[in-house]
């Protein structure tokens, strides 16, 4: 993913080059096409992840794209809470904008109005301000709001905690009812999504979640069992938690579909979402999931990566991937600040390596748990499975091995040398 991959215009990537990002930020990547599209938008991503550039940089693109009227009128409007994101705010806009024939000006409270009076007066496009001063320089007649095109409102959970609600109602009564609107938020709470639907029009909701703290808040569960005993435990727990929204993972898109197809035919209806799927199939899934009409959701991780779906109460790793950082990535789909998910992973004797990894990484042990009739086979191989191997041969390779658990220290040795370059082969790919 790169800046350019985005479509954002060559002066802006210019100014993005100067600014020394290569690639944008997960919530970059995610909220900036539909701003671009025109789209109301509403995002939410931890403190620190580069919201400021998620909308400047598609806003400058469109004002700069359609330049024809209203110029050095007001255009974009970016209300912030405090007088110190104003200020960074607009330090961005500069920034972002300094090969572009746009200008912007920043207002807040607290200091004389006069400097900030005389910039706008001799025409900006771009107004970034904090409620107060923006409502008392409007009554005066000193600034018109009616030719605003893009309304952000930044921190809007911050704007909600400092009592702005009011002030915003009334800004939105100055500026024109048509007009595109972008509200981001670090959390996401009911109170935001509350105000999200009173500004937005049909709006696309993004979030990135955070990739480390996630994890703490994310309650994580492992199920030992028998590799040929997965399926009927994950219909067993699905069925049984009467769980209506989950997102399951698999490591191989056939691990998908075949897994797919058992659930619906024991009745849970679900939906495969993986790199062999038309662009078509993927998005009727994925709003099939989104509708509550499909339960089960099964990915692969690259298929889940872009995937823009909001946060669930259950996500369950049919089988643990190879690359440790995925499973953050996977368990990353649930839980957030307040509203705790569920992560859990069913793990056979051959994962045992890839559950220590994950383990390392998350500096965390995995409570475990083991449901009767659906024990761990005593005599399953701990071997990895190499990545691409066709799942469906391993029970018999596993039987093969019956027996091996008592064989010679050498053997072993040899074995342990093999599964690390087998290890390290996988972190490559
Ligand atoms: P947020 O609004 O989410 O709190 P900011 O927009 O303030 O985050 O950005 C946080 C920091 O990350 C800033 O210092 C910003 O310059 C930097 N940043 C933003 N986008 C990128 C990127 N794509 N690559 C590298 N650094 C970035
Ligand atoms: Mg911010």
């Amino acid at each position: 993913m790169s800046f350019k991959s985005l479509g954002l215009s060559e002066p802006i990537l210019k100014a993005i080059a100067k600014k020394g990002y290569e690639t944008p930020s997960p919530i970059q990547a995610k909220a900036i096409p539909p701003v671009l599209d025109s789209k109301d938008v509403l995002a939410s991503a931890q403190t620190g992840t580069g919201k400021t550039a998620g909308f400047t940089l598609p806003l400058l693109h469109i004002l700069s794209e359609n330049q024809r009227h209203h110029r050095r009128q007001i255009r974009a409007l970016i209300l912030t809470p405090t007088r110190e994101l104003a200020a960074q705010v607009y330090a961005n806009v500069k920034e972002y904008s300094e090969f572009l024939d746009i200008r912007g000006a920043v207002i807040f409270g607290g200091v004389n109005q006069k400097p900030q009076v005389s910039k706008i007066r001799q025409g900006i496009d771009v107004l970034v301000a904090t409620p107060g001063r923006l409502l008392d320089l409007e009554s005066q007649g000193l600034l018109s709001l009616r030719h605003v095109e893009i309304f952000v409102l930044d921190e809007a959970d911050r704007m909600l905690d400092m009592g702005f609600l009011r002030d915003i109602e009334r800004v939105m009564k100055l500026i024109p009812a048509k007009r595109q609107n972008l509200m981001f938020s670090a959390t996401f709470s009911k109170d935001i999504k509350k105000l999200a639907y009173s500004i937005l029009h049909n709006p696309v909701q993004v979030e990135a979640t955070p990739e480390n703290t996630a994890v703490e808040v994310i309650e994580q569960k492992v199920y030992r069992v028998a590799k040929t005993k997965k399926t009927d435990l994950i219909i067993k727990l699905i069925s049984e938690g009467d769980w209506q929204q989950v997102l399951v993972f698999t490591r191989t898109k056939h691990g998908a579909n075949r897994l797919t197809k058992k659930m619906i035919s024991s009745g849970i209806t679900a939906a495969a979402i993986h790199g062999n799927k038309s662009q078509g199939a993927r998005t009727k899934a994925l709003a099939g999931f989104k509708s509550a009409k499909i339960r089960v959701l099964v990915a692969t991780d690259i298929a889940a990566r872009g995937l823009d779906i909001p946060l669930l109460p259950h996500v369950i790793n049919f089988e643990l991937p190879n690359i440790s950082e995925d499973y953050v990535h996977r368990i990353g789909r649930t839980g957030r600040a307040g509203a705790s998910g569920e992560a859990l992973s069913l793990v056979s004797a051959d994962e045992t390596s890839y559950l220590r990894g994950i383990e390392k990484l998350i500096a965390q042990k995995i409570p475990v748990e083991i449901i009767e009739g659906f024990e761990p086979d005593p005599n399953a191989s701990t071997e990895p499975i190499k990545p691409g191997q066709n799942r469906q041969r391993s029970p018999r390779r596993n039987s093969k091995h019956k027996g091996e658990g008592g064989g010679s220290n050498s053997r072993n040795s040899n074995r342990n040398r093999n599964r690390n370059r087998r290890r390290n082969n996988d972190n490559r790919n």
